[in-house]
């Protein structure tokens, strides 16, 4: 564990200044950071005292060409330096492209609509705007699931020690257990001509990296068919080249009503975006019914655009998949790792004892940022660009570390 030594407290002096200033300055929503970090480069982030760290959360699915790449900071600056932001009583050429390009990778049919915003949580509200304009009241969402802060996408995320103290909320959300399918038909026959929308994620990523069998996802496909409900699928984390697919659902070969994407889209750049399929659900939001300042201004379409096209020129979808698979096959043989769930660069470490919090922080220490959405399970989704050799350092250095601190032994 040579990084534990370039790492040591020693090192980490101007960094936790940093960290004292944001604690006055900053509301502590996200608790006490990590590190402070001043620099990246490709997979890997620098800290204010100079260590390296191979970054494999990617900004939580964000950064999905990594830092500072070429074609990104370039279309950037080449739209920063002709046309930045003009509001959306205009029209620009990045935003008009960007969406065309959408509807043109997600195959869908004329008539089909898209609309920017700035986050997954945004694009999750317009989606919630959208199934109360089909004029009926109910929403099924999934338990673990996890849609967003604001109000309307908190409505339709699970967590309760997230959502409760924020009651009351909008109306109309039912949760049902994910991939039980008696329970989704009996809240669905319950909720009978009322149902508007069933709303899910193709694999749950802040659940800890739960994929939705097939049969599960084709089940909501059906019933929403059936009783003229949207589907709304939540492809924020999973879109835009992660999984191995420009999005989660062609693997499945089954099209949603409505698909909210962010995260990767702007490879860094904030924005977020809604994707109706067809006349129907392409036609639902009207004049005047909604609405942003920012949403798909012309930095965050431009920076979507570069973003997309890199992943198209780079093969990065493939990528993904050749050193996703990578990552499997090391992992299977790793005593104390039970599963790896997920597809792609969507993965999550499935580990024999709730160690992943001590995990998170030894690789920290080592070198590697990773992170737990749940107490057994260390996330990985690095950049599309991650090489074999940058994840076999972690890799090893897991191995290492699972060997030594033998939770393998101990019966879960
Ligand atoms: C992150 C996430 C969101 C929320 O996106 P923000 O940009 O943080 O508002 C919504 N849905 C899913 C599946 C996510 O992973």
């Amino acid at each position: 564990m040579s990084g534990l030594s370039e790492h040591g407290e020693a090192g980490l002096e101007k960094g936790r200044v940093e960290t004292q200033r944001y604690e006055h300055a900053l509301m502590c929503t996200y608790g006490t950071p990590m590190r402070a970090l001043v620099r990246g480069e490709g997979s890997h982030v620098w800290d204010a005292d100079g260590n390296r760290y191979l970054d494999l959360l990617g900004g939580i699915a964000v950064n999905a060409l990594g830092h500072n790449h070429p074609a990104w900071v370039g279309a950037l600056t080449q739209q920063a330096q002709t046309l930045a932001h003009v509001s959306n009583f205009f029209a620009t050429p990045p935003q008009v492209a960007l969406a065309e390009r959408l509807l043109d990778l997600a195959h869908a049919p004329s008539g089909s609509r898209v609309f920017f915003s700035n986050s997954g949580a945004e694009a999750n509200e317009a989606a919630f705007k959208m199934a109360r304009k089909t004029g009926r009241g109910a929403i099924i969402a999934l338990e673990g699931g996890f849609h967003g802060r604001t109000m309307g996408a908190l409505a339709m995320t699970h967590k309760p020690a997230i959502r409760e103290q924020f009651a009351p909320m909008p109306d109309g959300v039912v949760f049902v257990p994910a991939d039980d399918a008696d329970a989704l038909r009996a809240a669905a026959t319950a909720a009978g001509d009322d149902l508007a929308a069933i709303i899910a994620e193709p694999i749950q990523g802040e659940a800890g990296v739960v994929p939705l069998s097939h049969a599960y996802l084709a089940l909501i496909r059906e019933l929403t068919h059936r009783t003229g409900a949207l589907f709304i699928l939540d492809e924020v984390q999973t879109g835009v080249g992660r999984t191995g697919a420009w999005f989660a659902h062609q693997l499945h070969g089954i099209q949603p009503d409505v698909m909210t994407l962010a995260k990767g889209l702007g490879g860094g750049f904030p924005i977020g975006a809604v994707v109706a399929f067809g006349e129907r659900a392409g036609a639902l939001l009207g004049k005047g019914e909604h609405g942003t300042t920012f949403g798909g201004n012309p930095l965050a379409a431009a920076t979507a655009l570069a973003t997309i096209q890199a992943i198209e020129d780079e093969g990065l979808i493939d990528n993904a998949k050749t050193v996703g698979a990578h990552i499997r096959e090391r992992l299977s043989t790793v005593p104390g790792v039970v599963e790896v769930r997920g597809e792609g660069l969507l993965l999550g470490i499935g580990l024999a004892t709730p160690v992943a919090p001590d995990v998170v922080q030894a690789a920290l220490a080592a070198g590697f940022i990773v992170n737990p959405p749940a107490p057994d399970t260390v996330r990985l989704v690095p950049a599309l660009t991650l090489t074999t050799a940058e994840a076999d350092t972690f890799l090893t250095w897991l191995e290492g570390y699972l060997a030594t601190h033998s939770t393998s032994g101990e019966q879960a």
